[in-house]
C-alpha cells in the first residue's frame, strides 16, 4: 500500500521504517523492508504494526546503504509474514501498490519453466518473471524493463537487486509514484509525503513512466523505452 526506496549515504534501514511511518496514514497490515550491503540482498518482514518490525530489527539488524521498504494492504494472499513485502526471487526484491490482473497466467507460464512461488500474492509472480529474465543472462535493468512490459493491471512497483548497491529500478501504471532528489542520495515513494523529511525536490513519474534510479540520479523512460524528461518541482510539506 506504500513503497519507499532510497540509495543513501547512511544505513537505510531506520529511515527506511521512518519513511513507512509517515504512509502509515493509508492503512496497512504488514510491513518490511530489504537492503543490499556488499552486494549481498536481505529481508525483515513482520506483520501488524511498524513497531513489529522495528523490534525484529532490534533483533536482527539489516546493514545497507540501499534499500526498499512497504506497508502492505492485501489483496491477494492472507496477512501473513510470507506474504509481506518486500517478495524475493534469486537475485531480485520488489515492492508493490496494487494489483497484477494478469499474475495467474504468468506464474503458470513460471511454473512450466521450473519456478516455483513461495507467497500467495500476485506480487511475488513480478519477482519471479524479472529472476526468469535475469537467469536467461538479461541484465538487472534489461529484466526489469522486460518484466513491466508484460504486466496487467495497477501498479507502483520498486525493484532491488542482489549485487547492485547503487540501483533501484521504478515503475507506475495506475499507482502514483514520486523520485526524490538529495545530495548524493535518491529517494523513490509512494507520495511527496513520505519522502517530506529527506528532500523537498521531487520528480513526479507520469502514466507508464519507469525510472532507473542511482546516487547520481534518475533517468525517466515510457514504457517503449524511450528516454523522457519530467519535471522537478519543489514540494512544500511539512517535514
Ligand atoms: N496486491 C499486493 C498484495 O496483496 C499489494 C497490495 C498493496 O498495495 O499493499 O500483496
Amino acid at each position: 500500500c506504500g513503497i519507499i526506496g532510497v540509495l543513501g549515504e547512511h544505513e537505510v534501514a531506520p529511515i527506511l521504517v521512518e519513511a513507512l511511518k509517515r504512509l502509515e496514514y493509508r492503512g496497512y497490515d504488514s510491513a518490511g523492508i530489504a537492503t543490499v550491503n556488499g552486494g549481498r540482498l536481505d529481508r525483515r518482514r513482520a506483520v501488524g504494526k511498524l513497531v513489529n518490525l522495528s523490534d525484529l530489527l532490534v533483533h536482527e539488524p539489516l546493514a545497507g546503504k540501499a534499500g526498499i521498504g512497504h506497508t502492505r494492504w492485501a489483496t491477494h494472499g492472507a496477512p501473513t509474514t510470507r506474504n509481506a513485502h518486500p517478495h524475493r526471487a534469486g537475485r531480485v526484491s520488489v515492492v508493490h501498490n496494487g494489483i497484477i490482473e494478469n499474475f495467474r497466467d504468468l506464474r503458470a507460464e513460471l511454473g512450466e519453466a521450473g519456478l516455483q512461488p513461495e507467497s500467495d500474492t500476485d506480487t511475488e509472480t513480478v519477482a519471479m518473471l524479472v529472476c526468469h529474465l535475469l537467469d536467461s543472462g538479461k541484465t538487472p535493468v534489461e529484466a526489469a524493463h522486460g518484466a513491466l512490459m508484460r504486466l496487467e493491471g495497477a501498479f507502483a512497483l520498486a525493484f532491488l537487486f542482489e549485487g547492485e548497491d547503487d540501483l533501484i529500478v521504478a515503475a507506475r501504471k495506475g499507482s502514483p509514484l514520486a523520485v526524490g532528489h538529495g545530495d548524493g542520495e535518491m529517494y523513490v515513494g509512494s507520495d511527496a509525503i513520505a519522502l517530506a523529511p529527506l528532500t523537498d525536490r521531487i520528480t513526479y513519474l507520469e502514466e507508464g513512466d519507469w525510472t532507473v534510479i542511482t546516487r547520481k540520479g534518475a533517468e525517466i523512460f515510457d514504457m517503449a523505452g524511450r528516454r523522457v524528461n519530467r519535471e522537478t518541482k519543489q514540494v512544500w510539506l511539512d517535514a
